[in-house]
């Protein structure tokens, strides 16, 4: 596989696949698409639920002390007055008065010049708040403004006592959610990297502030394994930013990056934000959520580490690891065209896991069969239609690891052949032992 950063064009190739092949396309597109919005297609839509359900697993399924949650996107304004949303989330931003072009000063190389147009003709550089505003109830007027929520993190905290008289859990535990998350972003970019509608998988990790820091390197420690064992990141393509600049009331932060096809960006980051959030949360409405620690008898308010990370930032970030044009294989492969565009995507989060295709159509009952059975068990797809060599590359584009084939002594021999996707070696597998062997392959 190609380095992602030595692959010029890459993000292009990635978002035409995305859009041949039904993973991602722009939203409201016949009408021009809507920018920083994006509909997940087919195929898209059952990486991300897998990742999702992953990141789930691991996070929550595996561990005794962690509670779920599903909150609502919209919720009173003073929780984001709380969190200092409504007064600090802003970036600066100046127009162009030449070409109307608007700009993050943050993010311009020289914020004297338009980078469109290169007039020096620019506004003062004002404040923008990123929270998407709407009104809540029948009058438009100051009093009915709402926001759609910038994080799915403050709902956790603001449930924290609920959820944990319900559950009767102890500090130190962890309530998770993943959801949508919206941010009226100044320049939304690099395709789904930076959208306005976006989907955060997160967790609140409460424990005892004596114990934080240790809590926040057994997170960070966790967090790098599952890159790495999950989902096959390696030191090559991922890479830790210590901060150096914290906001005031946090004790330490790190950002996981990765490489996407513009550079290094961020994909997660692991904070140590004190009590910060439980406090404000308990000034502003006056509901006192500190713990009582029984077993000592001693009243503190939790301290909080957190792991926040993009769910469309990971699925950019595997299809950018993933995506890989193959020249040389051709000879073996048996394919009519001279590229082999495949996606080397880990099998646990492929939108197909395995395909199922008959040799020929006779073959059909068979096949289809054999095909519904393996649904049960797998990501599992049928295709009879075109060559095989066809049907092989469609399959390699959506970056399914195996392809099993039916042809005509499967139906005297009781046996297939699967084909790995990477290898593109050939296995002759009886089919009793079919669902055996593709958990073990595939991970499950
Ligand atoms: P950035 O510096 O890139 O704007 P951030 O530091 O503001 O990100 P956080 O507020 O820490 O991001 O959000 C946690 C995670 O949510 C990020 O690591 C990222 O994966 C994801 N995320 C944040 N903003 C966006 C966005 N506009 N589009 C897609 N994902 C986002």
């Amino acid at each position: 596989m190609a380095d992602v950063l030595e692959n010029p064009g890459l993000m292009d190739k990635i978002v035409s696949l995305c859009k041949r092949r039904g993973f991602v396309f722009p939203s409201s597109e016949i009408y021009g698409g809507f920018n920083g919005f994006w509909d997940y297609g087919p195929y898209g839509s059952r990486m991300k639920r897998a990742v999702e359900n992953l990141w789930w697993h691991e996070m929550v399924e595996t561990r005794d002390n962690f509670e779920w949650l599903d909150s609502t996107i919209i919720a009173t304004p003073t929780i984001w007055k709380a969190s200092g949303h409504l007064d600090q989330f802003s970036d600066l931003m100046t127009d162009c008065k030449q070409c109307k072009s608007r700009y993050r000063v943050d993010q311009m190389e020289d914020p004297t010049t338009c980078p469109n147009c290169g007039s020096k003709d620019l506004t003062e550089p004002r404040e923008f708040n990123l929270m998407m505003k709407t009104f809540v109830g029948p009058v438009f007027d100051d009093e009915h403004v709402a926001y759609l929520r910038a994080e799915t993190c403050q709902p956790i905290f603001v449930d924290f006592h609920s959820v944990r008289v319900a559950t009767r859990q102890k500090v130190p535990f962890g309530i998770a959610q993943i959801g949508k998350a919206f941010r009226n972003e100044i320049n939304p970019r690099n395709f789904t990297f930076r959208s306005r509608e976006f989907t955060q998988m997160e967790m609140e990790f409460f424990c005892d502030g004596e114990e934080g820091m240790e809590w926040f390197e057994y997170w960070k420690e966790q967090r790098i394994r599952y890159y790495r064992e999950k989902l096959g990141f390696t030191d090559n393509d991922m890479r830790i930013y210590v901060h150096e600049k914290l906001a005031h009331y946090a004790k330490a932060a790190i950002d996981i990056e990765v490489k996407f096809p513009f550079g290094w960006g961020e994909l997660e980051g692991v904070h140590h934000r004190g009590t910060w959030d439980l406090s404000q949360h308990s000034k502003f409405s006056g509901e006192d959520l500190q713990y009582f620690d029984h077993d000592n008898q001693r009243k503190f308010m939790p301290t909080v580490i957190e792991t926040s990370v993009g769910l469309d930032r990971t699925i950019l970030a595997l299809l950018s690891k993933a995506y890989d044009e193959e020249t040389a294989a051709t000879k073996k492969a048996d394919l009519d065209e001279d590229v082999r565009v495949v996606l080397h995507l880990p099998p646990l989060v492929a939108p197909i896991q395995v395909a199922v295709l008959p040799q020929s159509k006779k073959l059909k009952e068979n096949a289809y069969a054999l095909y519904k059975d393996i649904d049960r068990f797998f990501r599992a797809e049928y295709d009879e239609t075109g060559s095989i060599g066809k049907r092989y590359r469609r399959q390699d584009e959506i970056g399914t690891p195996y392809c099993i084939t039916f042809d005509f002594d499967s139906v005297n021999d009781n046996a297939v052949t699967v084909r790995n996707r990477d290898t593109m070696l050939q296995e002759r597998v009886n089919v009793t032992q079919l669902r055996d062997y593709l958990e073990k392959v595939i991970g499950i």
